[in-house]
């Protein structure tokens, strides 16, 4: 079955990852999709198909969460696109009593036509939102949203709106960004309630 050749769950250094879907609608300049299959152990992370909420429930309950307190939601693509089995992923992970955290583009109200922040903020532990960029046309030249010009503001928006329902939210810029784009993005974080995290530059992830 493919179950056995995908990758859904990984390891990387000191951290579980949950690779729930390869859809995204971005291409991001610095996305590692552009160079690599490969983190740490895995062999590939592309995914012959979607799986489905037992497909990753099978991967969980296959790995030994000894040594994890953690899994991250950060797959070969954005999580919330697949959004029921990332909500029902993060519950089940909570019952087992591991916290759960979101790496996402922030675009996920525009993939689901529909205010996402909630369920989000309500079911996975921390929420971490790429900003990457300090304006629009920055931002969609970086990204390549397939919303266009629009996503920037929207990604912004989930930000705000995931403040309204939790504090353990943050944007995050990689340190590839020149130090004043760097400290514009801080500003704008810090405008929005949100703090902002600089993240190293990884080929490798
Ligand atoms: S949003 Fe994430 S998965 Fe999508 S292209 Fe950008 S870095 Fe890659």
């Amino acid at each position: 079955m493919s179950e056995k050749k995908d990758e859904i769950l990984y390891t990387y250094k000191t951290n579980v990852y949950l690779n729930i879907t390869n859809a995204c609608p971005c291409n991001c300049e610095f996305c590692i999709r552009r160079t690599t299959d490969k983190v740490g152990e895995s062999s590939s992370l592309w995914l012959s198909h979607n799986p489905s909420f037992e497909d990753v429930k099978a991967a969980i309950d296959r790995f030994d969460f000894t040594k994890y307190t953690e899994a991250v939601f950060c797959g070969y693509g954005e999580p919330t696109a697949s959004f029921e089995v990332l909500i029902k992923t993060a519950k089940y992970l909570r019952q087992m009593g591991i916290k759960t955290r979101l790496n996402t583009n922030g675009l996920g109200n525009l993939i689901h036509k529909r205010d996402i922040s909630k369920e989000i903020c309500d079911n996975i532990d921390f929420v971490s939102i790429s900003m990457n960029a300090s304006d629009a046309e920055k931002y969609d030249a970086i990204v390549h949203p397939v919303f266009g010009i629009k996503s920037f503001d929207a990604m912004l928006d989930f930000g705000r709106s995931c403040r309204k329902y939790t504090e353990n939210v943050a944007f995050t810029v990689v340190d590839v960004i020149e130090e004043k784009e760097i400290s514009e993005c801080i500003r704008i974080a810090e405008s929005l309630g949100v703090p902002l995290r600089v993240r190293k530059y990884s080929k490798e992830y």
